[in-house]
C-alpha cells in the first residue's frame, strides 16, 4: 500500500459527550477505537471529544484506519454521538449530515 492510499483510509474519530448516554455499545463493537472513560462516557482511543467536560483540543489527532468495526460502532450508537472525519481533508464522512 502506498502512503497516499493509507492517508485516504485514515479517519479521525470524534465523540460528542453532550449526546453520549454511556451505553457502551461502541466500546464493545470497536474496542480498539473507542472506550468508556472513568466518567462512564465514551471517548476515542485516539482522536478528540466534543461537548462539556470533553477536554479535547479539537485537533483530532493523527487519524486511524477505518475498520469495519469502527463503521459499525458509528451505526450502532443510539444517539449518533460518534462521527468520523477524513484525517486528510477534515470533512465529515459519517454519519451523513
Ligand atoms: S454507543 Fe454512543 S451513546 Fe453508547 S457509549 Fe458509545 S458514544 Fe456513547
Amino acid at each position: 500500500m502506498t502512503a497516499d492510499a493509507a492517508d485516504a483510509d485514515a479517519v479521525v474519530v470524534r465523540v460528542d459527550r453532550d449526546r453520549c448516554i454511556g451505553s457502551g455499545m461502541c466500546a464493545l463493537t470497536a474496542p480498539g477505537s473507542l472506550a468508556l472513560g472513568a466518567d462512564g462516557l465514551a471517548r476515542p482511543v485516539r482522536g478528540s471529544v466534543d461537548g462539556a467536560g470533553g477536554g479535547g483540543d479539537g485537533s483530532g489527532g493523527n487519524g486511524e484506519r477505518l475498520t469495519e468495526a469502527l463503521a459499525e460502532a458509528v451505526d450502532f450508537c443510539p444517539v449518533e454521538a460518534i462521527a468520523l472525519y477524513s484525517a486528510r481533508h477534515g470533512h465529515r464522512l459519517a454519519p451523513a449530515e
